[in-house]
C-alpha cells in the first residue's frame, strides 16, 4: 500500500489540505478540515522517521517549522504554538506545528484542540496565503 504522505505530496488522498510553502527538501501544508491554525512540516523524500534524516534535511525541516511557528503566532495570536514528532501513524516524517487558541478549555488536551467547537473560524484559504509570507 502507499504511503499516505507521498500520495499528499501529489495532492492525493485524505491527508491532502492546502500547500502552504514546499522547495525541493520539505512541504508544509494545512492539515484537512475545519480547525485553522495545524501545519504540517514533511520531508519531500520517503523516510520513516527523525533519524532517518539526512543533516541537508534537519535544516531545511528546522527552518520551516520556525517559519511555520512564527507564522502561525503573530497570524493567530494564540495563547501556545505547539510542535511535536511522534510519527506513529504514518512512517514518513512529518512535524506537527499548531496553535492552542486562547480560551480552549482546560479539560481539552494538548493534541486535541481541534476537537474544540469554540475554535475561532477562519478562512484557512486565506490564513495560509498569508503564511506563505513567512518562509
Ligand atoms: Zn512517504
Amino acid at each position: 500500500m502507499e504511503c499516505a504522505i507521498c500520495a499528499k505530496h501529489r495532492g492525493k488522498g485524505p491527508l491532502a489540505g492546502p500547500v502552504v510553502w514546499a522547495d525541493d527538501m520539505v512541504v508544509v501544508s494545512h492539515r484537512p478540515g475545519e480547525f485553522a491554525g495545524y501545519l504540517f512540516v514533511e520531508t519531500r523524500r520517503h523516510v520513516a522517521a527523525l533519524d532517518g534524516l539526512t543533516a541537508g534535511e534537519v535544516a531545511a525541516v528546522s527552518q520551516a517549522a520556525w517559519c511555520a511557528a512564527r507564522g502561525l503566532r503573530s497570524e493567530l495570536a494564540p495563547e501556545h504554538v505547539f510542535s511535536a514528532i511522534a510519527g506513529r501513524s504514518v512512517a514518513h516524517f512529518h512535524q506537527h506545528v499548531f496553535v492552542r487558541y486562547r480560551g480552549t478549555p482546560s479539560e481539552i488536551g494538548w493534541m486535541d484542540g481541534p476537537s474544540w467547537t469554540g475554535a475561532p473560524v477562519v478562512d484557512i484559504g486565506a490564513l495560509c496565503r498569508r503564511l506563505a509570507d513567512y518562509f
